[in-house]
């Protein structure tokens, strides 16, 4: 698994964030949590590929 720190915001396993997206869907949990929930919401929802990457992108800490 290829892990990055850029800008000092590594992103932790354990800890929980929060991601909303633009129409309003909100997740929250760990990253194993809201990746797929994120990645499922954008496919039925919205018929749109989510990456990992776009998730952890728009995830804020909860
Ligand atoms: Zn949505």
């Amino acid at each position: 698994m290829l892990r990055s720190a850029r800008d000092g915001s590594e992103h932790d396993e354990s800890a929980e964030y929060v991601v909303r997206c633009e129409c309003g869907y909100e997740v929250r949990g760990p990253i194993g949590t809201i990746v797929p929930a994120l990645q499922d919401h954008g496919h039925e929802a919205h018929n749109m590929q989510v990456t990992r990457e776009k998730v952890l992108a728009m995830a804020q800490p909860a």
